[in-house]
């Protein structure tokens, strides 16, 4: 059967670990600062041992670290995320590398998703209710492919869902920047919201990935009557 495949070498290098280790920041006079890391994970400086370059495969920036690679670590070169900002809309998205892909509900604090797309097809996804009326969110499932685990996506998934405070950004025409920068304004705001998760599976990836969430505790969701409705609507 056919299969349209990569050329061979371009996958070995978009086939890295995604560590949620950019950040966007929002400045009072609405430009945009963008924050790279400044060590890696065994606290090497980035300034001195670090190098950046573009990994087409993935359309993404990624790091190596000399001295973990010179220390025979095989974990020396990552692709940076970051997934407050780097998420599109589904009608937005470019089916090209590596993408968080937002799908919205039919109504506010419905159960949404936000897919981890490779070139344009699922390999994961987290399924998250919002409300931003009572400033709560429901972390509810988190599930990457067996083929694409280890990389880090799940991790990439849950940031997604926890930067996301609501699925409307649409703001007044007169508002400076695009949609990402008003959606980076309205994290500022939603600083405060409370996140619960459903039950987490007795194993023991599912046990280190709660263990990793950073959240008071996990396994008991607290849904507010918004969420009841929409849930009850919907099914
Ligand atoms: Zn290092
Ligand atoms: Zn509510």
């Amino acid at each position: 059967m056919f299969e349209d495949r990569r050329p061979s070498g371009e996958y070995g290098s978009g086939d890295l670990p995604v560590r949620p280790a950019l950040r966007h920041e929002l400045n009072p006079d609405g430009t945009l600062s963008v924050h790279p890391p400044k060590h890696c994970p065994r606290r090497h400086p980035v300034s001195d041992s670090g190098t950046f370059s573009w990994i087409v495969a993935l359309r993404l920036h990624s790091l190596i670290c000399h001295r973990c690679r010179d220390d025979g670590h095989a974990d020396h070169q990552w692709a940076l995320i970051d997934p407050a900002y780097e998420q599109a809309d589904l009608g937005q998205a470019t089916r090209a590398g590596l993408e968080l892909v937002a799908v919205a509900p039919d109504e506010v604090a419905g159960p949404g998703r936000i897919e981890l797309h490779v070139d344009g097809h699922a390999i994961g996804a987290s399924t998250l209710a919002v409300c931003p009326q009572d400033r709560v969110g429901v972390l509810e499932h988190v599930q990457v492919d067996d083929g694409s685990r280890r990389r880090g996506y799940g991790r990439i998934l849950a940031l997604a869902a926890f930067s996301r405070l609501g699925w409307s950004t649409d703001g007044p025409p007169w508002v400076r920047g695009d949609r990402r920068v008003r959606a980076l304004r309205a994290a500022q705001h939603g600083a405060g919201y409370t996140w619960t998760t459903t039950l987490i599976e007795n194993t023991p990836e599912a046990r280190g990935f709660a263990e990793w969430l950073p959240l008071p505790s996990v396994g008991e969701p607290r849904y507010c009557w918004h969420m009841l409705d929409a849930a009850a609507r919907f099914t």
